[in-house]
């Protein structure tokens, strides 16, 4: 066992504080990772201040995590020192039930391990990236490519497969017309990949604030929702609304903007319980959808995507000392479009 720096949670409200955590020694098939930068996604929040459920504080959050091999277990065929790895939100799963041996492990059965407050092997919670070092399992570490670098890399382990995965699964592509709404962390990039796929897309925001960047992230059509005509307007319109936004709301309006078997896909995740009319789905054979992350195997596929298309998040490099400021930024919906966390800024005495 070894003592790594890390920034905790100790209670809901009150702001992360630097204190160190554990992490196990290595076993035979275990990756030390040297993390460089860590991402700041909205699940932090939503974990760390209690809104899905019981946290086990002390609680380090953290599933964006970008850094290089410091050390490998003799076991371990897949990654070698000094390589670039990420870790996303899942770090183990039970490996043989039929979603793991279909590259689903989101899916586990018996559920998959969170990359933090989830339940190790050996009974111990699991701590994120927002700390120095991470032991992972080497069938939950992802490559990333050498033209991207960590701080925007990291991201795409969560807010980048997150997206990537319904816009793969539900055939975005030439032909097809993509609603994304909420442009934050997961909108900017649900916005470039369905853009790379050949898809037409359409950004419902609050308000015109980040017009301009939408349009550069790949959208054709730019909509702000405090004006009440745009549903009008766009009604029946998209086959893939992809709800991105982490507080509730009208889930009716956005089902009215899909077209004939068009499917809303919700990835934002308040906790509040969302109601729906029927008639938004009798009409129009509408379907609405959940989809959570993506499997090992989708997200280096995704990885993979984004050094081939040159697809990389917009982000914001704070130092560990920024990040409770930059939490209340992200409830305010400032962000550009993620924060990543220089962890170097951890190591300095
Ligand atoms: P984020 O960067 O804060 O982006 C959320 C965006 O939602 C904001 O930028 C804002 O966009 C919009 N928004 C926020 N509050 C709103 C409100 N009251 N009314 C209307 N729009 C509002 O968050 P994120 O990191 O992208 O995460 C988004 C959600 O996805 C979170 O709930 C997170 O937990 C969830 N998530 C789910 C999965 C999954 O596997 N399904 C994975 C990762 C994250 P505009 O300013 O453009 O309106
Ligand atoms: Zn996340
Ligand atoms: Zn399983």
């Amino acid at each position: 066992m070894s003592l790594v720096r890390a920034y905790t949670a100790t209670s809901p409200n009150a702001s992360l504080t630097p204190g160190t955590i554990e992490r196990r020694e290595l076993g035979p098939q275990d990756v030390l990772i040297d993390i460089a930068y860590a991402g700041v996604c909205h699940s932090d929040l939503h974990v760390v201040r209690g809104e899905w459920g019981e946290v086990p504080y002390p609680l380090t959050a953290g599933h964006e995590i970008a850094g290089m091999v410091a050390e490998v277990g003799p076991d371990v065929t897949r990654y070698q020192v000094g390589d670039r790895v990420g870790v996303g939100c899942m770090v183990d799963s039970c490996r043989e039930c039929a979603h793991c041996e279909a590259g689903e492990e989101q899916y586990c059965l018996r559920g998959c391990t969170d990359t933090y407050a989830g339940l190790d092997r050996d009974g111990s919670v699991t701590q994120g990236g927002y700390s120095e070092r991470i032991v992972v399992d080497e069938r939950f570490v992802l490559r990333v490519p050498d033209s991207i670098p960590f701080e925007r890399a990291a991201p795409l382990l969560c807010a980048g497969i997150t997206t990537y995965s319904p816009l793969r699964r539900w055939n975005a592509g030439p032909g097809t017309k993509v609603a994304v709404v909420g442009l934050g962390g997961l909108g900017h990039m649900a916005v470039k990949f369905a853009h790379a796929l050949g898809a037409q897309v359409t950004v419902f925001s609050q308000n015109l604030k980040k017009w301009e960047d939408g349009l550069r992230f790949g959208a054709t059509y730019y909509h702000a929702t405090d004006d009440p005509a745009v549903f009008e307007l766009s009604a029946g319109t998209f086959d893939l609304v992809i709800n991105t936004v982490s507080a509730s709301i009208d889930l009716n309006s956005y089902l009215n903007l899909l077209a004939v078997d068009g499917t809303l896909v919700n990835v934002g995740a308040p906790p509040e319980p969302a109601p729906v009319s029927v008639f938004g789905l009798i009409n129009n054979r509408r379907s609405l959808s959940g989809s959570k992350i993506g499997g090992i195997a989708q997200t280096q596929e995704m990885l993979d995507f984004c050094a081939e298309h040159g697809i990389a998040p917009q982000v914001e490099v704070i130092s560990v000392d920024q990040v409770n400021e930059a939490w209340e930024r992200v409830l305010a919906s400032d962000v550009r479009y993620r924060f990543v966390i220089d962890i170097a800024t951890l190591r300095r005495d």
